[in-house]
């Protein structure tokens, strides 16, 4: 028989969050360990539950939600969105502007197919949120990474972005807070890529799903609410914040000059009309989620569950000799660095498989998320204090046998 192959325009189409080693950790599980998993930002196996009120809302509304909906989304859930954003403000946000996706997943890849053409160029940070570099390459253009400074906690090279701009570059995708770095961006440095946006005249892709996940002091701007000239389509979602991410739900809000984007616009219709509607249900969890108790407060002030479990994720991991970790300011994960003065590891994809196989704790590499080095990996502090500080342990321990 003929081998049946995958298409080649998924040859170079990379998402090892849930590559290999995740494959071997759910084999280690069937043969009855248990795996300390540290790997993905999915709130509820960790004890964050939805809130309730949005859970009743879906269930209430099930008998409504049979039938097919409108393409972009339910009327109420793109008013409700429409309204949060008015209140950033994010100007000029009609009901139009509003496209609701089956996640903010969905709703990347629709962006970036309904874009760009062969050749394309879009700028996206490294390391990144490892999505954004597959569906730019899914959607046959070319993802150009700009560097984030460590040294500065993780903030972008602005410098470097400038120096990356060629005349094929459409867009510049900003996440923040960060995954995978826990950064969050000033006003001031939003405002530089916005006047960097406004001379290339390029496209800002903000994904903002954790923009009500803040450590300390940190305050998140809305780039969106920073400009009305430069095209900003602003991402977000249920499964942060609102700890919902199996509901599948996501929007995103298209603000700035629209007029001249109309072809692009329309080409994103196509996509959202071609999928028919966004799964039904949980947009009716929506409106209650945006304009209900905000929960997510009590995780993250004093007190709360993530901010102790991201302090003591912090503390341990610096405490290990020859890692270091810049303190996240949002988010739900840790990027810490492996001196590579003391740890000989060539190849990061094998270290955490070596982890996993031999302390059984499951983290992600680096370089999975676009970084050039095999010399970071992503810890997720969702675990509680007691997982988490089992799992560190265990990784120190394994570390000692990698020094050189
Ligand atoms: N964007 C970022 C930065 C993320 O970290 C994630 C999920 O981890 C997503 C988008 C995807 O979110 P959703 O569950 O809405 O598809």
């Amino acid at each position: 028989m003929q081998e049946i192959n995958k298409s080649l325009k998924l040859s170079n189409v990379c998402y090892d969050i849930r590559g290999p080693v995740l494959a071997e950790a759910k084999r280690l599980e069937e043969e009855g360990h248990r795996v300390l998993k540290l790997n993905i930002g999915n709130p509820s196996p960790f004890g964050f539950d939805a809130p309730e009120e949005i859970i009743q809302d879906v269930i209430r509304n099930l008998p409504q939600a049979q039938g097919y909906g409108d393409a972009k989304g339910l009327f109420a859930a793109r008013k409700a969105v429409m309204q949060y954003y008015q209140q950033k403000p994010i100007n000029n946000v009609n009901i139009d502007d509003i496209l609701i996706g089956n996640g903010v997943s969905e709703l990347i890849v629709m962006a970036m197919q309904a874009l760009l053409n062969t050749h394309d160029e879009i700028l996206i940070p490294a390391p990144d949120y490892p999505l954004w570099t597959a569906a730019v390459t899914l959607s046959s253009g070319k993802p150009v990474h700009y560097v984030c400074d460590e040294q500065q906690d993780w903030l972008p090279d602005l410098d470097d972005i400038r120096s990356k701009i060629t005349p094929q570059t459409r867009g510049i995708v900003l996440i923040n807070p960060n995954n995978p770095t826990g950064a969050v961006y000033s006003k001031a440095f939003l405002l530089e890529v916005i006047e960097i946006a406004r001379q290339h005249q390029l496209i800002i892709f903000a994904d903002e799903i954790y923009d009500k996940i803040l450590y300390d002091d940190a305050v998140h701007h809305s780039v969106g609410a920073l400009c009305d000239d430069v095209l900003v389509i602003t991402f977000n979602g249920l499964s942060k914040a609102y700890r919902a991410a199996g509901f599948r739900s996501g929007w995103m809000v298209i603000s700035g000059p629209k007029h001249h984007a109309r072809g692009y616009l329309e080409g994103l219709d196509m996509l959202a009309s071609m999928r028919l509607c966004p799964s039904m249900p949980s947009q009716y969890a929506i409106q209650t989620a945006l304009g209900g108790y905000q929960s997510i407060n009590d995780l993250i002030l004093p007190g709360g569950r993530l901010l102790e479990q991201r302090d003591r994720a912090c503390e341990l991991i610096n405490a290990i000799p020859g890692v270091s970790c810049v303190k996240p300011k949002g988010a739900l994960y840790l990027f810490p660095r492996l001196d590579p003065k003391r740890y000989r590891i060539q190849d990061d994809e094998q270290m955490v498989l070596d982890l996993l196989t031999q302390e059984k704790v499951l983290l992600v590499q680096g370089t999975a998320f676009n970084w050039p080095y095999p010399d970071h990996f992503r810890i997720v502090t969702l675990p509680y204090v007691e997982d988490l500080t089992a799992a560190i342990e265990k990784f120190a321990h394994f570390l000692s046998r990698y020094e050189q």
